[in-house]
């Protein structure tokens, strides 16, 4: 699929994270979060261990890969906001974390089973990997989760799924929409975007994957014919 389609889909999932920011209400702060995990990984026992200690044996996946690089933990979608959304964005690491709107802070064990607010029990998802991860007493069944999704499910896989099945809903060729999508110019793409975002609203906590994968097939369709 061509780039600009990530591109595109890319901003409309940011955007839904910036509707609602999940767990604004936590003293803890997103710095505070990164400054626990910055040096960690999971290991395929579901262990944590520093990164420097690892062996090639623990098939170590770093948490975070580089220190400014925002992205969601699990399938590693970028906190991509636009100029215009009026995000600051300061020189400074800490700033930078803290000023993210588009990541949640999740439990890994869940609050309601006494999943504590400590860095150690915190980790940062995007909106869509924060509704699916598991809510369990167990953190080994949350890391378990977190390095199966670093390795076999990133976000395009997932947006391209999310399309795929708003498709077989919508009865619609996946591959029409396809070529469509990688006909567009950047102009086009923003067009689309600003529509969706105009006829999509908050579902819980977050704009779901089928609210928008609906709304941009029947907007490609109106135009289409
Ligand atoms: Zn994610």
């Amino acid at each position: 699929m061509d780039v600009l389609l990530y591109l595109f889909i890319l901003k409309v999932v940011s955007w839904s994270a910036n509707k609602e920011i999940y767990g604004v209400n936590m003293s803890i702060t997103k710095y505070e979060i990164y400054e626990f995990w910055k040096d960690k990984s999971i290991l395929k026992n579901y262990q944590i261990k520093n990164y420097a200690s690892c062996e090639e044996k623990d098939e170590a996946i770093r948490i975070i890969e580089f220190s400014d690089d925002i992205c969601c933990w699990a399938c590693g979608l970028p906190s991509f906001i636009l100029d215009e959304e009026n995000i600051n964005i300061s020189g400074s690491l800490k700033k930078e974390w803290n000023n993210d709107k588009s990541l949640q802070k999740a439990h890994i064990i869940a609050r309601s089973l006494g999943g504590e607010e400590k860095a150690e029990n915190m980790f940062l998802l995007c909106p869509i990997c924060h509704a699916d991860s598991p809510d369990t007493v167990k953190a080994e069944n949350f890391f378990a989760w977190v390095y199966y999704k670093r390795k076999n499910d990133n976000y395009i896989n997932m947006l391209r799924r999310g399309l795929e099945e708003a498709c077989k809903i919508k009865n619609v060729d996946f591959q029409i929409i396809v070529d469509y999508l990688s006909k567009c110019n950047y102009h086009k793409v923003m067009k689309l975007r600003k529509q969706i975002i105009k006829s999509c609203t908050v579902h819980g906590t977050f704009v779901s994957m089928s609210s928008k994968m609906m709304e941009l097939i029947d907007e490609i369709i109106k135009d289409i014919q």
